[in-house]
């Protein structure tokens, strides 16, 4: 179930991300920091319920990962997250908790209208505003949410400065300077014929070999941020920290 949202721009929902960390942090009287207490948030400072149920059981659709009840104020994450019981789903967690927060900050007047035409067709408990599903992660509405959540739970400034911290400088990873490295380490290099080159292109389109450095790097990031491993570089990549290819070599080639 989804439903159209107007078009905002990443600085818009990185905005409103920081707002409501800048409003939370200053009313305990602290400076923003880690992890981000995303449940708390939730509970405490927007005054939404949290909870846990067995989703695709109750609502009858595969792959669901949380839902928003507007009207009740009431947010339900899928147990199979419940990160007491799955710890090494905790990064999810924080995550799709992040994600249905940003659906409360950024899609409250879709949901009222929303509600009003469940409530009509439904003799029981009324359903649910926002059913969050993984098949569905494309759709505009759920990508906003997906990008608050990111920008909510490793804040730019936070982001920032660990890198920093760990490498002395803001200075980006280049995949091209790694790659070219080891490719200038092999013998063959210049013998290499049409079909090598081919191959090797064909290999690395085929197994990414960016992603295992990019991977590497973001496990250093992801605990202090309690974030899955995949959501770190993510925000590294679009905070311009993990690169494929200098800016200046990708336009030379004409782009892509
Ligand atoms: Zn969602």
């Amino acid at each position: 179930m989804t439903f159209n949202v107007k078009y905002m721009s990443e600085q818009q929902i990185e905005r409103d991300a920081l707002g409501l960390l800048n409003a939370y942090f200053h009313d305990l009287g602290q400076p923003i920091h880690l992890p981000i207490p995303a449940d708390e948030i939730l509970e405490t400072h927007l005054g939404l319920s949290l909870d846990f149920d067995d989703l695709q059981a109750l609502l009858g659709v595969p792959d669901v990962l949380g839902a928003l009840w507007a009207d009740k104020r009431e947010v339900f994450i899928d147990q199979s997250l419940e990160p007491d019981e799955h710890p090494e789903m905790e990064g999810r967690y924080y995550f799709s908790v992040g994600h249905e927060i940003g659906h409360w900050r950024l899609h409250r007047q879709y949901l009222r209208n929303a509600d009003g035409q469940v409530t009509m067709f439904t003799d029981s408990e009324p359903k649910p505003t926002v059913i969050c599903r993984t098949s569905q992660a494309k759709e505009r509405v759920e990508w906003q949410a997906d990008y608050f959540s990111s920008c909510f739970l490793m804040p730019r400034q936070c982001v920032l400065g660990a890198w920093s911290n760990h490498f002395g400088s803001l200075k980006p990873i280049v995949y091209a300077d790694i790659a070219e490295q080891n490719w200038t380490q092999r013998p063959t290099r210049h013998g290499m014929k049409p079909v090598g080159m081919i191959l090797r292109n064909v290999i690395e389109q085929s197994f990414e070999p960016h992603a295992y450095v990019f991977e590497t790097v973001a496990r250093e990031f992801a605990p202090m941020f309690r974030v899955s491993i995949q959501a770190m570089r993510i925000r590294l990549d679009k905070l311009g920290l993990l690169r494929i290819d200098h800016p200046l070599k990708r336009d030379l080639s004409g782009g892509y």
